[in-house]
């Protein structure tokens, strides 16, 4: 009998743990560690919105288009609707000749958009305050959050024999000939055959033992959960000073500006009370409603803002999977990464975002 590849995943957040379960798929024995909460850290902070509305390249565009695919796909085969919702998106941010451009853009890209005025925006968002005079209607996109989704693809990958071990950081790893052969951990080492590092924000900190550093500027970003309150709004809303959208709970997740960084003289508990009373002058018949969390989340970006995925140069069977908008593509990175690392089979997609570049 063929021995199956011991693949050894760093990270439980949504990008290891999809990984880790197309691993598993093909064949590989497989075991992802998480020396904090599972779920992972950026997942647990994140607005969550799988969209390729924004990539400023082709390139970068096409990865983001088929993982909006791939994601669809991924949450009706693993059944994640209470987690998932795609409900589309009304775009606002911008306004007169910029939400234009942003349309055309769109367009000339192929990519599912539509034109939208007041009166047809009040018809989609009934409870809408101040319907904007024209707004972006992309319908295929969605949002999920991804700490739940991230525990989901965990519990299917233990209900099919996978291994996850929480409380275990990975310190170091021994490479044999060029190869790793094992990683050093706080609770002992594991012996493995390959090992991804989808260690997220803490990417930039790097692995002891490897002489490879991946560059970041990693980014902070304000997000508010809510109570839950009756259904009320239809879509994701990215307004010109909030964004949000109403959970499958009911709650709503909110945040203030979508890719940018925290301002670091902001208070967070002001900043968020401010967030918060934006979103009540959009709705009309908007209940009680408590601020129920604060999270300040840190995204794991790289240095010119692109993925990084694929194996590490000079180290044998390492391999790391790092990005923003990684709710987005984690689907998708999970299916190309185990089929490059297992059935040596390269995806033109990933091309462009290899580790070698830097
Ligand atoms: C405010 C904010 C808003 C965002 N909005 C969006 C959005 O709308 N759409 C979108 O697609 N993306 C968004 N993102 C980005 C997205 O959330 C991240 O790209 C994604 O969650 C990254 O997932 P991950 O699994 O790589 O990292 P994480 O979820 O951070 O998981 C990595 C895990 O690795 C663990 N780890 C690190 N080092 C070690 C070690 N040595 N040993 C063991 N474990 C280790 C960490 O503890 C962590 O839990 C947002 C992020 C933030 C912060």
């Amino acid at each position: 009998m063929v021995k199956k590849p011991k693949i050894l995943i760093v990270g439980s957040g949504i990008v290891g743990a999809s990984i880790a379960l197309a691993c598993q798929n093909l064949g590989a024995d497989v075991v992802v560690v998480e020396q904090g909460k599972l779920g992972g850290l950026a997942s647990s902070n994140s607005f969550g919105w799988i969209n390729a509305s924004f990539a400023p390249s082709q390139e970068y565009f096409e990865l983001r288009d088929a993982a909006v695919d791939t994601f669809r796909q991924f949450s009706a085969q693993l059944d994640l609707n209470k987690s998932v919702r795609w409900q589309g998106t009304l775009w606002w941010e911008d306004h007169g000749p910029a939400l234009k451009d942003h349309f055309s853009n769109l367009k000339a890209r192929g990519y599912q958009a539509k034109w939208l005025k007041k009166n047809e925006i009040k018809v989609i968002e009934p409870n809408l305050k101040n319907a904007p005079e024209e707004a972006i209607l992309t319908p295929l996109e969605g949002a999920g959050q991804a700490d739940k989704v991230a525990l989901a693809i965990l519990a299917e990958l233990t209900a099919s024999g996978g291994r996850v071990l929480s409380g275990c950081k990975v310190t170091a790893l021994d490479f044999s000939r060029g190869h790793v052969s094992q990683a050093q951990t706080s609770v002992g080492d594991i012996k493995c055959d390959l090992v991804v590092m989808a260690t997220g924000a803490a990417a930039q900190h790097g692995l002891v033992g490897i002489d490879w550093v991946l560059p970041m500027q990693n980014k902070t970003g304000l997000i508010l959960q809510t109570s839950s309150i009756p259904h009320l709004i239809n879509h994701i809303l990215m307004t010109d000073d909030v964004h949000f959208r109403q959970n499958v709970d009911g709650s709503l997740t909110a945040g203030e500006i979508f890719s940018g960084d925290l301002d670091p003289n902001s208070v967070p508990l002001d900043l968020a009370s401010d967030v918060m009373a934006r979103l009540k002058t959009k709705l009309h018949g908007l209940p009680k409603i408590n601020l129920t969390d604060v999270k300040i989340g840190t995204r794991p970006v790289p240095l010119d803002g692109f993925p990084v995925v694929g194996n590490v140069p000079g180290h044998g069977g390492l391999f790391v999977a790092v990005m923003h908008s990684g709710v987005t593509l984690a689907p998708l990175i999970g299916q190309l990464l185990a089929s490059e690392m297992l059935q040596m089979s390269e995806s033109s997609l990933l091309v462009p975002f290899r580790p070698n570049r830097f």
